[in-house]
């Protein structure tokens, strides 16, 4: 298909058919910044929500460097991959310190931003900044596989660089910004993974997925490596109406959020025989009763299932410290704690929060 022709029909496309999105109004790049970043964990609909918590807590750079990390971690509480939020919170501080608070709109600026790789750089860069940087999402690989034929596999470095450089010589000079929204909304809304609208296309004259019948084998992507299982088993250890928590400060998921005492096992494993073999759970043996145990919660990760059960235990006195060295929050102090989804689902769950 012709590189002109093309952009021409996207653009056009997109005028008649886009979403209005408080994001695409504004032309900040602070704002469009906060968007991609949330959009990258959620879809529209479920990040609009967060959208609007971010910028009217955080109306600009400024705002968001001065907050604490933890406050940050509550708003994005539920959207998952903590390490984004983190990021969020860094990347604030640096343009705060390194640019005077003016947040770039250049992608040789942008891309040395925690946070931000070659996809948000690009996206701000051909919004805010007009600059002519081709975004290269899901959505692109997709709508480029599909109407120029390639079954290149989309996870391969060969095919990076094959869509990559396709991406960047179709899009259109004179307006960047709006052609990488109008090809990722063309993707989003019309040439989407099943059952692609081909019978009202303005591309179906000359797409080679739809003249080979390839669209649901198109783009090609080759399977990646099964989801490590992981066994939690989380204990819920109250006291009067208090409960242990502590943050995870190790490398692992949900650095920074809040949980109960845990221990991960690598198979399934009886609650009652940890508790009598877990060196911690061994001291409170003696003041402890089991309240109730929940039944096994799934919980989905991009590359980790979690298995989980909350065991509630009840303490009839406080610990040592030695011995339990958690503190003890109130009800309303865990509600205003960032946790993983994980911990609040049990938490409503319990009638707890
Ligand atoms: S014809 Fe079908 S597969 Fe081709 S771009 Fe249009 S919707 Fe996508």
């Amino acid at each position: 298909m012709e590189v002109r022709f093309f952009s021409k029909k996207i653009i056009e496309w997109y005028q008649n058919n886009k979403r209005n999105l408080p994001w695409r109004e504004t032309s900040d790049p602070f704002k469009i910044w906060l968007s991609e970043i949330i959009l990258q964990q959620t879809r529209v609909s479920q990040g609009l929500p967060y959208y609007h918590k971010f910028v009217t807590e955080f109306p600009d750079v400024h705002a968001l460097a001065a907050s604490s990390e933890e406050k940050v971690l509550r708003l994005w509480q539920g959207l998952g991959y903590y390490t984004r939020a983190r990021n969020l919170h860094a990347c604030a501080k640096l343009v705060v310190k390194e640019f005077k608070g003016v947040f770039p709109s250049r992608y040789d600026e942008l891309i040395q931003l925690p946070g931000i790789g070659e996809y948000t750089a690009a996206a701000i860069a051909s919004i805010a900044g007009k600059e002519p940087v081709a975004v290269v999402d899901g959505n692109v690989f997709r709508v480029l596989a599909r109407v120029f034929g390639i079954e290149t596999p989309i996870n391969s470095l060969a095919g990076k660089k094959e869509f990559s450089s396709l991406a960047n010589q179709l899009i259109h000079s004179a307006d960047p910004g709006e052609y990488n929204q109008a090809i990722m909304e063309f993707g989003a809304l019309h040439c989407v993974p099943k059952n692609p609208k081909c019978d009202d296309c303005i591309l179906s004259s000359g797409c080679l997925a739809r003249q080979n019948n390839l669209q649901e084998s198109l783009p090609v992507k080759i399977q990646s490596r099964e989801k490590q299982t992981r066994y939690f088993y989380y204990f819920v250890v109250k006291h009067g109406k208090s409960i242990a928590m502590t943050g995870r400060q190790n490398k692992d998921i949900w650095k920074g959020l809040y949980e109960f005492y845990l221990v991960e096992k690598s198979r399934t494993t009886k609650p009652e025989k940890i508790l009598k073999e877990d060196e911690k759970l061994k001291k409170l043996n003696p003041i402890l009763s089991i309240e109730t145990i929940s039944d096994t919660y799934k919980h989905i990760l991009s590359h980790q299932a979690i298995r989980c059960r909350f065991i509630v235990i009840k303490l009839k006195r406080k610990p040592a410290r030695k011995d339990f060295p958690f503190q003890f929050y109130t009800l309303s102090a865990i509600h205003n704690l960032p946790k993983p989804v994980l911990i609040s689902r049990f938490l409503h769950d319990f009638g707890l929060l």
